[in-house]
């Protein structure tokens, strides 16, 4: 085994013999004299060798991406040959035998020219593409971020404890991967969403503090950065407050950006309401690192005699906007049009975008806002040039719809500082939520958060003990303090609709165990892949996931998912219908 990566050597190893393992990224043969570059986990080496070597002879064997171990001594290179482009640059290897350990195919697709290879072929032979620097750097960046975080955990008495993947199918949440039993004939285990349950459990053993570094499973229409599979880092603690949770998993990610980024983080993470949160950005996981910001401007409007304005006030609608500095002339009709169709999915249908042009407003309609002008400008402290684009619809479709249109004009605009990590608390959640579709309220976290109530209150408006943490924009984790009583629980699943009978079948055992003893606790769960993403400056989770599905659940390399055996089938006792 080394005790150097080659990419590591430098100055200490000058004048030792060494042997060098690794792979032929590069040769370069001028004749008399030739250069390989050697690469291996850590980066490259170059390897000079000379004419006269006994080296020399097999150079025109070599393949990029062959396997071979070369002896000689570590030089220092002269001042003018440094290369501070590698970790290695101040020194080469003096090769004097070579050995080909493995040859190397020529590959399916240069490595270096990645960003031009489809990505299922990078992902049909991920192997290769993981040779690639910026896809090592990526695992071993998810590396250090996971040992930081169990040091970390280690380090406050949290035990580390694993819980089944086979385990029980329940209605809520998002749809269960199911595994047939072969045993049981007809019946099928599930994999986890998400190890809720039983973390809490573990508190009701008295463990008091418990982590995982979990896979976790949702078999959900796939987008950008969803996998069917993903890892949570999942936490769940007894005796605590909700400020212990956050103070706790403050620090951790204090100390995971340290480790990644050299970066020490004293101020405490910003803390915003779910409301401010959605009346300010227009987003539960607000992009904090530009501003951009929401503003009503209803109650600006009770005086407006335009039958627009009349009809929509009258409907309980809102009249919102942002306003974009400078930003005038910065967008095309068809760039802002598009725009417009977006939010439409968002439920919001009327637009306007105007100018502001000597202290007054210039567009479709600003005609319609002209008693507002003065005030509206007043709000937004606008200057002329700038282009305030607003937004008529109910309160929460027109915050979701310019909470996209400040994200869109923000990246078309280059508005974002992308050396920031701005990390924001969203808290006092909402505990339900309504489901149109399902006529009934569903849980905004999970059933087993704690709820806040207040007399007079509709369900709609009670609070709740959850909280989440996001970082550029990205929902990084979420948790709750959670509900310890039985009689609590079972009062929130009948608020989720759900008859004693229901909730008796599948809680059964979880509502049985809070009866002997539960202790207060509350937890949360981060989402790895997500956090890695973000500290990796990538725009994919796929890209700090050594081997993931592609966009569609498929992996190229083991094709699968894959038809099975008949025999394989009959075991399970299933029957395939076509
Ligand atoms: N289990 C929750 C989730 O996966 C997190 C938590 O409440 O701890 O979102």
């Amino acid at each position: 085994m080394k005790e150097v990566f080659i990419g590591n050597y430098g100055l200490e190893q000058v004048g030792q013999k060494m042997t060098a393992t690794g792979w032929v990224a590069n040769i370069r043969n001028h004749g008399k004299l030739a250069f390989i570059e050697l690469r291996d986990r850590e980066g490259l080496l170059q390897v000079f060798v000379a004419g006269d070597s006994p080296a020399f002879a097999g150079i025109d064997h070599l393949h990029k991406e062959d396997v071979i171990s070369v002896t000689g001594e570590v030089v220092k290179r002269e001042n003018r040959f440094v290369n501070k482009a590698i970790k290695s640059g101040q020194v080469e290897l003096r090769a004097e035998a070579i050995q080909i350990l493995a040859n190397s195919k020529s590959l399916p697709f240069e490595l270096d020219q990645h960003a031009h290879t489809g990505e299922d072929l990078r992902q049909k032979y991920r192997y290769l593409d993981l040779r690639r620097s910026k896809m090592t750097e990526n695992l071993k960046l998810r590396h250090q971020v996971t040992s930081t975080i169990r040091d970390y955990l280690n380090g406050k008495d949290f035990m580390e404890v694993e819980t089944p993947y086979l385990t029980k199918s329940t209605p809520e949440g998002a749809r269960d991967f199911l595994v047939p039993s072969r045993v049981f004939k007809n019946q099928f285990y599930a994999l986890p969403q998400s190890p809720q349950m039983l973390k809490q459990l573990l508190m009701g053993a008295g463990l008091e503090r418990y982590y995982q570094v979990v896979r976790c499973f949702r078999d959900e229409d796939l987008r950008g950065d969803r996998q069917p599979e993903f890892t949570q880092v999942d936490m769940e603690m007894s005796f605590v407050s909700e400020e212990d949770i956050r103070r706790l998993v403050e620090g951790m990610l204090k100390a995971v950006v340290k480790k990644t980024h050299g970066l020490e983080l004293t101020e405490a993470f910003s803390t915003i309401s779910y409301e401010e949160a959605m009346s300010r950005f227009g987003s539960d996981k607000p992009d904090t690192r530009f501003g951009l910001e929401l503003k009503s401007l209803t109650d600006l409007c009770q005086a407006n005699e335009s039958l627009l304005i009349k009809k929509a006030l009258d409907n309980q609608e809102e009249v919102m906007g942002i306003c974009v500095p400078n930003a005038a002339n910065a967008f095309t009709k068809k760039q802002l049009s598009h725009f417009y169709q977006e939010m439409k999915g968002f439920g919001a249908s009327r637009f306007a975008s105007v100018t502001v042009e000597a202290g007054g407003l210039q567009g479709v309609l600003a005609s319609t806002f002209e008693t507002e002008v003065a005030a509206f400008i007043e709000r937004f402290k606008a200057q002329d040039g700038d282009l305030l684009l607003l937004v008529i619809a109910k309160k929460r479709q027109a915050q979701e719809a310019l909470g996209y249109l400040r994200l869109e004009v923000a990246k078309h605009l280059d508005l974002i500082d992308q050396s920031l990590l701005n990390f924001l608390w969203v808290v006092d959640w909402p505990l339900l939520e309504w489901n149109e579709d399902q006529n009934r309220y569903q849980a905004m976290h999970h059933p087993f958060t704690q709820g806040i109530f207040e007399d007079g209150q509709e369900p709609g408006q009670f609070c709740s003990h959850a909280y989440d943490i996001v970082l550029n924009g990205y929902e990084i984790g979420g948790g709750s303090l959670r509900i310890h009583d039985r009689k609590a629980q079972e009062a929130m699943f009948e608020l989720l609709g759900m008859s004693r009978e229901d909730y008796e079948r599948d809680f059964g055992f979880f509502l049985e165990a809070l009866e002997y003893g539960f202790p207060p606790h509350g937890g949360l769960a981060l989402g790895l892949d997500r956090l890695v993403m973000i500290l990796a400056g990538e725009e994919n989770i796929r890209q700090v996931i050594a081997f993931p599905k592609n966009g569609t659940g498929f992996d190229p390399m083991l094709e699968s998912p894959s038809l099975v055996d008949q025999r394989q089938l009959k075991d399970l006792h299933l029957e395939l219908k076509n």
